[in-house]
């Protein structure tokens, strides 16, 4: 039989840096990668392109539930699922059980067999070293201060020509913590066994070199 595939678990809030860092590590290790977080997105996105309330329970379980039925991978990469408005949706349909129970069954089914014959995966979200995947022999919790997050947050969006203040992106940065961090299933917080990178004052390569530092201490690669 195989090898069981091996699995990076990488946890944090938003805008801490964990998807840029995911992606690198995924690319140095020619690993399989989920952007968890675009699932719930999708979901939320589903919900008001269907006229729906994302935090209304029905609601976000049938976008759910229409997501795993026809999900492909053009779905995850939409760009509308990169806006500010898509984020603070995902962050609600997010606090439902039912909901979360939906996206679980494809996040394990992608840690367990990582497409296109990938020796492992890297997954990053919110819960993947707690929930997801809790035997992960590998687990990062990226943060930064919430000024932080909302400095590069807010530059992303002006890139992208949308309109934003600081002021505001901050403000919905500290209620989307609130929410991830607060809700009582799948609380956002650090696996035991974690290791904890603040990238406040560290650039993405800085962040990067640190995580493959410590994942080559844990597991041979
Ligand atoms: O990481 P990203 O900002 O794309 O996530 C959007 C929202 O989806 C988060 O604020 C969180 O509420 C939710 N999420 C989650 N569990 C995950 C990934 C994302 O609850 N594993």
């Amino acid at each position: 039989m195989a090898d069981k595939p091996l699995i990076i678990a990488i946890d944090g809030p938003a805008a801490a840096g964990k998807g840029t860092l995911a992606r690198a590590l995924a690319d140095r290790l020619d690993f399989a990668h989920l952007d968890t977080g675009s699932l719930y997105r999708a979901v939320g996105v589903g919900v008001l392109e269907a006229g729906g309330d994302p935090a209304n329970e029905e609601d976000a379980v049938k976008a759910a539930k229409t997501l795993k039925a026809n999900i492909t991978e053009k779905i995850l990469q939409n760009p509308a699922l990169r806006t500010h408005e898509a984020g603070s949706a995902a962050s609600k349909v997010a606090q439902y059980d039912s909901v979360r129970a939906v996206l679980r069954e494809l996040q394990t089914g992608f840690a367990q067999n990582p497409p296109n014959g990938k020796a492992g995966a890297v997954l990053d979200g919110r819960d993947i070293g707690t929930v997801i995947c809790p035997d992960a022999p590998v687990k990062l919790f990226i943060t930064a201060s919430i000024e932080a997050r909302a400095d590069r947050r807010f530059k992303e969006l002006q890139n992208k020509g949308e309109a934003a203040t600081y002021g505001a992106v901050l403000e919905e940065m500290r209620a989307r913590d609130a929410r991830d961090s607060d809700r009582s299933v799948s609380p956002l917080r650090p696996a035991d066994d974690a290791f904890i990178l603040d990238t406040s004052d560290l650039d993405a390569e800085a962040a990067f070199e640190q995580a493959l530092a410590y994942i080559e201490s844990k597991i041979s690669i």
